[in-house]
């Protein structure tokens, strides 16, 4: 179905039936395959007959999801896991071995931070650490032992982007792989690989899922590079469940609308909070004035669903404006239908130090909202509560 728009792959791709003319897609909840005969076992194991084997190595429904993904993405092939991290761990661990090197964003989701600090470093992998957006960073960053760049675009919370084209010009230019995290904006809305990336990880837990159900992830680009991506998973364990794989595959048929309509929503509320006296400042990427509107435009097809705004009056506004919604849920999780708050200074960066919070431009008044799919000018006057 290579030719077909992405809504009519998001719907159609992938579909696999059992025989029984089922129309919506069956949950193969089996951990096991039996075979028709001892010499088919056999062709199974050998690799002589492709086909189901045990389901930490493969699954019908985990395999539609995949193969939805894989359209989407437009990659060759893809691997799904049990979370996002799991996809960037297994990426790393298939991929890197000891004395290699890695560049990474600073302005990553925190917990691959942490994973890159505290996990990968045992292992005798060097990690430095490059401000996003700075393609001179990246440059000067690389050692003869550079092995891959990896980065989240745009970044959580202020929207920070990297010029994609430009930095995998680098990254190939030096044998490196370029993997890009798009959680934040979903193939719906950024195709890193068309930009030059060689990799593509997902959280599948935030935007593909849509409504918080469940964790899963997954890794696409080459089949070269998920082979060994799959290989780590199979034998290590961290595979998508088929329910939860069922979760995300039913999600990716509704994705393009969801992804426009937090958008939209976005792009009101942001517009909205610019104009407020309290409001110091808004970091929403489908504004003019965010300093990265330009690139945004040029290499997403969308701004997404994450808005934050710092006001004045540091941390005690800030919590007031929280405390005062009634609509929105306060937690840290985003992507989800239903809209978040949060304040990053003292949850999701509250491990940083004063001066690391500074340099990543994390305020005490920054209040991040991930809007969700409610009416908006229910979310507008559940903000201006608290303002
Ligand atoms: C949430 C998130 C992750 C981690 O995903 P889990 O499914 O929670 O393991 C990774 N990257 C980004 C950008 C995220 O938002």
């Amino acid at each position: 179905m290579k030719d077909l728009n992405f809504d009519t792959k998001a719907i159609r791709e992938g579909y696999r039936t059992t025989g029984e003319q089922e129309h919506s897609e069956a949950i193969f909840l089996t951990s096991s395959f039996k075979f028709d005969s001892a010499e088919q076992a056999a062709n199974r194991f050998s690799k002589e007959e492709p086909g189901n084997i045990y389901a930490r190595f493969t699954n019908p429904t985990v395999d539609a999801f995949e193969k939805k993904l894989t359209a989407l993405e437009g990659a060759q092939a893809c691997t799904a896991t049990s979370s996002g991290m799991a996809a960037i761990f297994a990426t790393l661990m298939a991929l890197l071995q000891s004395g290699d090197h890695v560049v990474a964003s600073r302005n990553m989701f925190g917990t691959s931070i942490v994973l890159l600090n505290s996990i990968i470093s045992k292992f005798n992998i060097d990690v430095t650490f490059v401000n996003l957006s700075d393609l001179d960073a990246w440059q000067d960053a690389i050692t003869d032992n550079t092995k891959l760049f990896l980065l989240e675009t745009p970044s959580n919370p202020l929207g920070q982007v990297v010029d994609l084209i430009a930095l995998s010009k680098i990254s190939k230019a030096n044998n490196i792989l370029l993997a890009v995290d798009n959680a934040i904006l979903t193939p719906a809305l950024q195709l890193p690989l068309s930009l030059g990336a060689d990799i593509v990880i997902h959280s599948a837990t935030k935007y593909i899922d849509g409504q918080g159900r469940c964790l899963a992830g997954a890794v696409l680009g080459s089949e070269e590079v998920i082979e060994q991506v799959h290989g780590f998973v199979r034998t290590t364990g961290p595979s998508l469940s088929a329910f939860n794989a069922w979760i995300v595959l039913k999600g990716l048929d509704t994705l393009s609308l969801r992804m426009k309509a937090h958008s939209d929503n976005a792009l009101r509320l942001a517009t909205w909070l610019e104009q407020q006296s309290s409001v110091e400042k808004v970091h929403y990427l489908g504004l003019e004035s965010h300093p990265h509107h330009q690139l945004a435009k040029s290499q997403q097809s969308g701004f997404g669903g994450i808005v934050s705004f710092e006001v004045k009056g540091g941390r005690q506004a800030a919590f007031d404006i929280i405390n005062a919604t009634e609509i929105f849920s306060i937690t840290a999780n985003l992507g989800d239908a239903k809209s978040t708050i949060t304040h990053p200074a003292s949850t999701t960066h509250g491990r940083l130090t004063d001066e690391e919070k500074q340099a990543a431009n994390i305020s005490e008044g920054l209040i991040r909202i991930s809007v969700g799919l409610e009416n908006v000018d229910d979310l507008i006057d559940d903000i201006n509560k608290g303002l």
